[in-house]
């Protein structure tokens, strides 16, 4: 099998280590054989970007997010939208999911529009979200607790079509008010999730495979099990810190 993986605008949106999201998936393909390729995307490119299976792209800085925003106006906003409608999968965490609603209204700037992939708006609130989190996710028929770590000052608010990804269980999630973590649309995924989240949520990261496999081969793929001891004790290490100060509410995990 193969997996195409598209790692847009890299060298200005990869806060703490948004890169490994890339790592692991590619690795985590790498084990199981299948032939996995990586091509980085950058502002101003405009190739099509029909040939790939899965895009990834990290959070940054409010001044990083404005070549970004303007550049998803132009050929790669269109063929993002493209791709998804053909299901494509897509991850993009804080400062580009804030991109893929309607807009992000930093504290000082000019608003900055996004591609209302998403059914939802961001506005920056006057103080930050920062910490470890857990987010309760839907995969297929079960819930997983998703473990990261938030930095935003972005408060996103989700419009009448939006989905979100998950639930918050501890953290601030979208905005602090109303327990949602991230959106979803298709197989696209935004959350404000960075640590990076993919290293320490294998299920996750398998998710995301198992569905660029589908994309790519049709239903009926299935994925080898690997050996998750190393990253299911990562995972466990935090909830259990998290957990020690008290953070979470007694029966929520
Ligand atoms: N500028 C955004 C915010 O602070 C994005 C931050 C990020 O990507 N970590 O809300």
């Amino acid at each position: 099998m193969r997996l195409s993986i598209c790692y847009l605008y890299a060298s200005g949106m990869n806060v703490y280590g948004d890169r490994g999201n890339v790592l692991t998936l590619v690795q985590r393909c790498r084990w199981r054989g299948i032939d996995v390729e990586v091509t980085e995307r950058g502002i101003g490119e405009r190739t099509p970007l029909d040939a790939f299976d899965l895009f990834v792209a990290g959070g940054g800085q409010d001044r990083d997010q404005v070549a970004v925003s303007r550049d998803l106006q132009g050929e790669t906003g269109n063929w993002l939208r493209k791709a998804v409608e053909n299901d494509a999968v897509l991850l993009a965490i804080c400062g580009t999911y804030q991109l893929l609603g309607r807009y992000f209204q930093p504290a000082n700037g000019e608003r900055l529009p996004g591609i209302a992939m998403f059914d939802a708006w961001t506005e920056a609130g006057p103080r930050r979200f920062i910490g470890d989190v857990i987010v309760r996710v839907p995969i297929d028929d079960r819930e997983v607790d998703l473990v990261g770590f938030e930095n935003h000052s972005g408060r996103t608010f989700l419009g009448p079509e939006g989905r979100p990804m998950g639930r918050t269980i501890v953290g601030a999630g979208n905005n602090g008010e109303d327990g949602y973590e991230g959106a979803r649309y298709r197989n696209a995924f935004g959350c404000y999730l960075h640590g990076p989240l993919l290293p320490k949520n294998p299920d996750f990261a398998d998710y995301l495979i198992r569905l660029g496999l589908r994309h790519r081969h049709g239903e009926g793929v299935s994925l080898a099990p690997l050996d998750d001891h190393v990253e299911d004790s990562a995972r466990a290490a935090m909830i259990e810190r998290i957990r020690r100060r008290g953070r979470v509410k007694s029966g929520a995990i």
